[in-house]
């Protein structure tokens, strides 16, 4: 999998911040943009994502290049519907190679293993053929599976990430998409720390909200949450 924040809203938190004194200024200096010291800035956003007023940080997008991943993955994430993708198109990319991803409660057991490779391979073979005898890519792929590889660009802002990292770095997710939300999640922190200080599933910041369906396994003591768990 390969997870690569490639753009962002230049100087997220500070576009941010500022963006918040628009409701409490008469008119706002376009040198504040620039210039607001970063520790007003931190207690800007504090303030504001504390108390739940969380379009302010709508005013910063993230964008991903993200590859290697399968189509299983790519259908649970569009269904995050306050975000934008450009996806690989099955219609115009011919995929060349086997390329798919396989579990890894596939991988430890050597047999079904074997069987996987197998049934999967011979999808990509017959697709191949279907293509070979003059069908076209977009009906020769209905026989691929959904552990085919695919890449996807998609940008979401802060307010939608926090929402997405909320439900995906969940031990409830499943663990393909949890991959890719702990691999953002790692991204963004970098460029936006105050804003995702807190950002993951909610047993870091709290009481797990799933009750019996628990996993009992708070991810609270891992280094991507650090930051939540110093804050709290
Ligand atoms: C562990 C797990 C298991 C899942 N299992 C299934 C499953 O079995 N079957 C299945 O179909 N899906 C499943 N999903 C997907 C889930 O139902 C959501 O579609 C997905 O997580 C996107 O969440 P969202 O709608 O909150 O996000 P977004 O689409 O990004 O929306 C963000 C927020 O915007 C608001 N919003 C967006 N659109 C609307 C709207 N039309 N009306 C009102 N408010 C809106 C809501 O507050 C929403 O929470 C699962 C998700 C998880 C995390």
């Amino acid at each position: 999998m390969h997870v690569k924040l490639v753009n962002y809203t230049p100087d997220p938190e500070r576009t941010c911040a500022v963006a918040a004194y628009a409701s409490t200024h008469e008119k706002l200096d376009d040198e504040m943009f620039k210039n607001l010291d970063r520790k007003r800035v931190e207690r800007v956003l504090r303030n504001v994502i504390s108390r739940g007023h969380l379009s302010v940080i709508e005013h910063a997008s993230f964008t991903f290049n993200i590859n290697g991943v399968s189509r299983v993955l790519t259908h649970e994430l569009v269904r995050h519907r306050i975000a934008s993708y450009t996806q690989q198109s099955q219609r115009y990319v011919k995929l060349g190679e086997d390329s798919y991803v396989i579990p890894d409660s596939i991988k430890s057991k050597p047999e079904l293993l074997k069987k996987y490779r197998e049934n999967v391979e011979s999808s990509f073979k017959l697709y191949r053929e279907l293509m070979e005898q003059g069908v076209p890519a977009e009906d020769a792929r209905y026989v691929l599976p959904n552990a085919t590889h695919t890449s996807i660009v998609v940008t979401m802002n802060a307010r939608s990430l926090l929402h997405f990292f909320s439900l995906r770095c969940c031990y409830r997710a499943h663990w393909e998409i949890r991959q890719l939300a702990d691999a953002m999640l790692a991204e963004v922190k970098k460029v936006a720390p105050v804003i995702f200080e807190k950002a993951g599933p909610p047993c870091i910041r709290g009481p797990c909200p799933e009750g019996k369906y628990t996993c009992g396994k708070p991810r609270n003591d891992e280094p991507l949450f650090a930051s939540a768990k110093k804050k709290r």
